[in-house]
């Protein structure tokens, strides 16, 4: 946080944020962005090889800026690797410090000092079955408007504007401080990672105002606010029609014979499916929670995706989840920007379960029941009840509410004081040119 600047009601924060665009490359340009892509690959795959062998021999590895000087030394000695000069030596550098971070989060992992899965040690990356990425940290990066620069790539067009960026970096209140290009389903995207100056109220437009979210599967979300007027983001067209697409295309792959050329572009298929979806989702997401955390002092939601909320199929499961979570980073970092709180309520907090009229709980509550009947004579819908719930649990106080790694800040008078979860978000998770923050430490991991 800097100091406050401009008027006493505003203060000057400065949050990383990412900024991804989809390219469209020339033929030419296309060549060289696989080269460095397989120039990262390489790069990984030779220090990964150097540390196997000294971590067998003396139970440690090489650092990042030593297989950084190994590399130096060895490229120029060794004929065989005389084509690295036709990339940018900032790709080689980049993965080897991405290879220092995957080996330092591995030893953590094995201490128990890292949350998540149990990561293994680092594997070699091979050609079509690992992600094409690189990354520049120095050199001439930017963009116009309708195109971005990259060191060695030059001039490269965009699918879409760039202009937010180009402006901001033109009034000097942001500044690109690395470039992540990688391929999803056969498209190359530049991730940019921007400090980013905003000016963040000290007080919310609407103090005191509330709302509680349900996030949904069949609607993107459904809310109750504080006057009890029901909100309801139903996800744009464009989103329905590719779930349906990709639905159809996922009973079609499973069908293609194993090991065949029919399987193989049915999951390239697929897989550019799935891209479309998630980037229409992540636009809409976007557009649903600016407007939430612009209209709304407290956001309350789930924390985790409730166990049986979405239908047990795996593909449908794995695209709300990721809707979850992403919605709750935008809320996290978008309620902050506005002056105002996301509150997430404990993961066990029967939101579903519960009726919000009299507070009784139900045992069970079938999927297939889309409406909550209650004996005390309340009949809603069943995402109107649980977003009125995560609303009542706002007003009750804080008890149940987590926000595990908030800061704290007064909240309206007579509430109890509510935490705020800071935002954070990944660059993958947003397909689409919009701004969103991002965890300094999740930037340098997320090229693997
Ligand atoms: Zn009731």
């Amino acid at each position: 946080m800097s100091s406050a600047s401009g008027s006493a009601r505003r203060s000057g924060a400065t949050v990383i944020q990412a900024y991804r665009f989809a390219l469209d490359p020339a033929p030419a340009q296309e060549r060289m962005l696989r080269s460095h892509a397989g120039a990262a690959r390489f790069a990984w795959n030779w220090g990964l090889a150097r540390c196997q062998q000294r971590y067998q021999a003396e139970g440690r590895w090489y650092s990042g800026s030593e297989l950084h000087k190994l590399w130096n030394a060895g490229k120029k000695a060794d004929p065989a690797l005389a084509w690295w000069a036709g990339n940018s030596k900032c790709v080689y550098q980049e993965a080897f410090r991405d290879l220092d971070r995957a080996l330092r989060d591995f030893i953590a992992s094995k201490k128990g000092q890292r949350k998540g899965k149990r990561l293994g040690f680092p594997r070699f990356k091979k050609r079509g079955r690992c992600r094409d990425s690189f990354r520049f940290s120095t050199g001439a990066i930017g963009c116009t408007g309708t195109t971005v620069t990259l060191p060695r790539l030059g001039v490269i067009r965009t699918h879409e504007s760039t202009r937010k960026l180009a402006r901001r970096l033109g009034a000097g209140t942001a500044r690109i401080l690395s470039a992540t290009v990688s391929r999803t389903a056969g498209r190359w995207f530049v991730s940019f990672t921007v400090e980013v100056e905003r000016a963040i109220p000290e007080r919310h437009a609407r103090p005191g105002s509330a709302i509680g979210v349900d996030l949904g599967v069949r609607t993107l979300l459904t809310g109750v606010d504080d006057q009890g007027t029901v909100v309801t983001v139903a996800g744009p067209k464009a989103l329905r029609s590719s779930l349906r697409r990709l639905r159809r295309a996922s009973r079609a792959h499973s069908r293609k014979a194993a090991g065949s050329a029919n399987r193989r572009k049915s999951a390239a298929r697929l897989a550019r499916i799935h891209a479309r979806v998630a980037t229409v989702r992540a636009d809409a997401l976007h557009k649903a929670t600016s407007s939430l955390a612009a209209r709304y002092e407290n956001v309350v939601a789930e924390d985790l995706n409730v166990a049986g909320m979405t239908r047990n199929r795996r593909l449908a499961r794995a695209i709300a989840d990721q809707g979850f979570g992403m919605a709750r980073r935008m809320l996290g970092y978008k309620t902050s920007w506005n002056g105002g709180y996301l509150l997430l309520a404990g993961r066990w907090y029967p939101s579903s379960k519960m009726c919000s009229g009299c507070g009784a709980v139900k045992a069970k509550l079938p999927l297939s029941e889309r409406t909550c009947r209650c004996d005390c004579g309340l009949v809603t819908g069943r995402d109107v009840n649980a977003a009125a719930n995560l609303l009542n649990l706002a007003a009750s106080g804080a008890e149940s509410l987590n926000a595990r790694g908030g800061t704290v800040r007064p909240g309206p008078a007579g509430r109890v004081p509510v935490k705020q979860e800071p935002g954070a978000a990944h660059a993958d998770q947003t397909g689409t040119a919009s701004e969103q923050p991002l965890a300094a430490e999740q930037e340098l991991t997320h090229a693997h």
